[in-house]
């Protein structure tokens, strides 16, 4: 049977979907793969279909538990002789599964992680003759990924110690260049049985909400698109009960789901989902690894998630089906330290949490960033594509102004000045107040003193500016200091660019519509040129 006539007999589709069948092909020339398919791409098929095309047993390596009993329940459904082996079972259930495979019985054998670190599993695994070894969800392999499991670094040696040494799939939806590596090393996948897709989800339209009550667009977008199914992220367990319950108030159906709940409930609450008893979730990251509802019409996060590639893999848990979804990430800086926080409480070392900060910190570029959200994700990734034409960056239709030198001039100040003042000294200092209080300070701090010349006023409106879109941030107490955050140093290292948008003005038109921003910023430009002499601004 050709590969084609496997996917119409077997799962009844006639075309191929991207790159599955070139991963196919590798595949049943006994060729070690790293598949890169987009959510949704179909990965599941490049390991099932060679698994029936080709004689042995195909073991799969997939995290998750709940999951595999749907794969392998809808596999049965297809006549497929599949089974699984996880820690739900009883131990005598699964030396049964176990039996059936050394038997030849089964085509499909799915395994979760953990059972490796089991060393009498092990040692059963090798007595199996498995022609195929595919490894789902493959980033987890990566320290450098974003959801690291231990136990799939056992897989190298159980691979060594096959009897008959098996073709190996590795499979993820993200994984950035550096991961891809990280994969192809561990697992011996040679650099030209990479495939790849675009990662570009033409179907989604990203948009990145800020500065609205979370609560208030929630309801009123949940109005807007009543019967549509939808997951909604958040970061803790509380604010996703507390959002589940004030949807529930407003007459809205939504399940939730998180570590905290039972098994069962949460068994319910998925299924509840899954089969569109409850049209919406409210969830922690907890929910959704490798989940196949179709119809998700919408992903919304109500609070920054750790990094991108678990926004991308969350996010594009939308429009599985192809069909127009969307994509929404709401960002307030304040949800930041929600992540901080998780990273300062982890169990990683010193190195790990340095890498969670910098996945932190192009996460706050994604939400800070006047290009096209789908092209910067994708960028991410390694790859390129044209701008989407749709996401909230591409048809944002304001007046687009570089503001950088004017940023780098106010956070020069504020780290010259040890991040030991609030907002009203620094404006005063950059604009050369006469101020006593000013005049009185006389470190060499006040080597930016009177670069921007003049009003005070103007210089905290571009601060408060830099506050709110996270270059800069306020520590909290009775005397608040502003501090440049990671994003803000990227800029005064030259690294980005920092814009700031009014609404388009109307040509011709007397009645110019211009946000306060930008009334200010002109006035500021007009103040530096006319200024005669202007110290050199310093970059810290
Ligand atoms: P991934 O693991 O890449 O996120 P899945 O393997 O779960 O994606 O597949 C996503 C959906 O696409 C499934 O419902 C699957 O049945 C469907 N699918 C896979 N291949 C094809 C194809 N060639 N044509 C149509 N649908 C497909
Ligand atoms: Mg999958």
């Amino acid at each position: 049977m050709t590969p084609k006539a496997a996917l119409k007999h077997y799962f009844g589709y006639t075309e191929f979907k991207a790159g599955q069948k070139k991963v196919i092909d590798l595949l049943l020339e006994h060729k070690n793969t790293l598949a890169l398919l987009p959510t949704g791409g179909g990965k599941s098929l490049c390991y099932q279909i060679p698994a029936l095309l080709e004689d042995g047993l195909t073991l799969v390596i997939s995290p998750l538990i709940s999951l595999m009993k749907d794969q392998v329940d809808s596999l049965q459904q297809n006549g497929i002789p599949a089974a699984f082996i996880n820690s739900s079972q009883e131990f005598e259930t699964a030396k049964a599964v176990l039996t059936r495979a050394r038997r030849h019985e089964l085509k499909l054998l799915y395994i979760a992680p953990e059972r490796l670190e089991n060393q009498f599993f092990l040692e059963l695994l090798q007595t199996l003759p498995v022609s195929l070894v595919a490894v789902d969800e493959a980033h987890c392999i990566s320290q450098w990924g974003h959801d690291f499991r231990p136990s799939y670094l056992k897989l190298p040696a159980l691979l060594a110690q096959l009897p008959v040494s098996p073709t190996l799939v590795a499979l993820t939806a993200t994984a950035t260049p550096q991961v891809a590596q990280d994969i192809k090393e561990l697992l011996m996948i040679p650099a030209e049985n990479e495939v790849k897709t675009s990662f570009a989800r033409d179907n989604l339209t990203f948009k990145l909400i800020k500065g609205t009550d979370f609560e208030h667009y929630l309801l009123s977008y949940l109005k807007q698109n009543p019967n549509d199914s939808g997951i909604i992220y958040a970061s803790t367990r509380k604010k996703v009960e507390q959002l589940g319950i004030m949807l529930n108030k407003m007459g809205i159906k939504a399940g939730i789901y998180h570590a905290g709940l039972s098994e069962l409930q949460r068994r319910e609450s998925q299924e509840d989902f899954l089969y569109d008893r409850t049209p919406i979730m409210v969830a922690t990251n907890a929910f959704g690894m490798g989940i196949d509802k179709s119809n998700v019409r919408f992903v919304i996060h109500a609070q920054v998630p750790g990094s991108l590639e678990a926004y991308y893999q969350e996010a594009g848990r939308a429009g599985r089906d192809g069909l127009p979804s969307e994509a929404i990430l709401f960002y307030k800086d304040a949800d930041l330290q929600v992540q901080r926080f998780f990273i300062d409480n982890s169990q990683a070392d010193e190195q790990h949490r340095e890498f969670d900060y910098q996945k932190l910190q192009a996460l706050t570029r994604y939400a800070n960033t006047e290009e096209c959200l789908q092209r910067f994700l994708v960028q991410y990734f390694g790859q390129d594509c044209p701008d989407c034409q749709k996401c909230t960056n591409c048809t944002d239709t304001r007046e687009k102004q570089d503001i950088t030198k004017e940023a780098q001039m106010i956070m020069s100040c504020i780290v010259r000045m040890q991040s030991r003042f609030g907002k009203k000294i620094v404006a005063q200092v950059l604009a050369g107040s006469k101020a006593k209080r000013i005049l009185e300070l006389n470190f060499d701090q006040l080597s930016t003193y009177g670069i921007m010349h003049q009003k005070t006023k103007e210089i905290e409106t571009l601060i408060d500016f830099l506050t709110a879109s996270g270059y800069l941030k306020t520590s909290s107490g009775q005397f608040p200091t502003l501090h440049v955050t990671q994003t803000g140093l990227a800029v005064l290292r030259n690294q980005a660019k920092v814009y700031a948008r009014s609404e388009k003005a109307e040509r011709n038109s007397k009645q110019r519509v211009e946000s306060g921003l930008f009334e200010h910023l002109r006035k500021l430009r007009r103040q530096l040129a006319e200024a005669q002499h202007v110290p050199p601004f310093v970059i810290f």
